[in-house]
């Protein structure tokens, strides 16, 4: 099972090599599938390698169409000089949400997990995604975007934003225990506890 490693850890600062396909060190389809399963269980859009420790040139997102793909080396092509204002998290950093700049429309290229090239085109939420955890892979922290005010604030109300995250899961937990229970009574499947997960998940617009 992969963890999240420690935010203060050096590894998250640290450009991880690219995948070497001629050689790969561990079977690419299998990082895809376990960065996947990781990435579910943390309650974010993307993840990077690097996060969980992993010293390879790779990051995971949710897209519409296929699910949970991996993007192995990818490199930002093309940046629009059209920029936006969004409120981002990282699952590196629990409790921290900052107004961060970036491109409204990127370009970019990178392998799949057979090792085919492809060029992708995004705009919006998927855009900033893909910014994101490629600054990841650069060892670039979305802190690092955002003004030494705006991060001093972010610091200032993170165990406010901390407490409400609990008291949220807590809900969450309780709602899901009476769910469970109802559905053991009326012996029928659980089929509750995946719609509030997912619900969490966009409650909380973790970016990565
Ligand atoms: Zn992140």
């Amino acid at each position: 099972m992969l963890e999240l490693i420690d935010e203060a850890s050096r590894v998250l600062r640290t450009p991880p090599p690219e995948f070497d396909f001629e050689n790969p060190p561990e079977d690419p389809k299998e990082i895809e599938k376990n960065l996947a399963t990781a990435m579910e269980q943390f309650g974010g859009i993307g993840l990077s390698a690097n996060q969980v420790g992993l010293n390879y040139r790779v990051f995971v997102m949710r897209t519409a169409d296929k699910g949970i793909v991996a993007f192995f080396n990818p490199e930002i092509t093309k940046v629009s000089q059209d920029t936006d204002l969004m409120k981002e998290g990282c699952l590196s950093f629990p409790d921290l949400y900052l107004m961060i700049k970036r491109s409204k429309e990127i370009e970019f290229k990178y392998q799949d997990a057979e090792g085919e090239e492809h060029t992708l085109y995004l705009n919006g939420l998927g855009a900033r995604c893909v910014q994101h955890e490629c600054d990841h892979l650069n060892g670039i922290l979305f802190l690092q975007r955002a003004s030494r005010l705006k991060l001093e604030r972010a610091l200032k109300v993170r165990p406010k934003e901390r407490r409400k995250r609990i008291e949220y899961e807590q809900r969450m937990a309780y709602a899901r225990a009476i769910a469970e229970r109802e559905s053991n009574q009326n012996a029928e499947p659980d089929n509750g506890t995946g719609i509030e997960e997912s619900d969490s998940v966009v409650q909380e617009s973790q970016a990565s």
